[in-house]
């Protein structure tokens, strides 16, 4: 019997299913109760895999960049910080 992997097209829940070909797929998100997809074998697996490295790797770089905005603004506030003092310094 084949394992069918099913994501609900809701919530993103995944979840296998051992059953058989002649049952009756899974049509509802055991979490959510919404509609679910099943996701193709092994033969889709490859294209999958390709363009699931994409997607990992523009989400990585994005975090990167999520990462690097929160760093840039905590350096930012003390910076501006001393910034703001020498122009008052500069007043006097
Ligand atoms: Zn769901």
């Amino acid at each position: 019997m084949p394992t069918y992997e099913y994501e609900c097209t809701h919530c993103g829940h995944r979840f296998e299913k051992f059953q058989s070909i002649l049952a009756q797929p899974a049509k509802r998100c055991p979490r959510c109760g919404k509609r679910v997809r099943r996701l193709l074998g092994t033969g889709a697996g490859v294209i999958f895999k390709g363009s699931g490295f994409y997607v990992t790797d523009y989400r990585s770089e994005s975090y990167k960049k999520a990462a690097k905005a929160e760093k840039e603004g905590q350096s930012d506030k003390t910076g501006g910080k001393e910034a703001g003092r020498s122009i008052s310094d500069d007043k006097k």
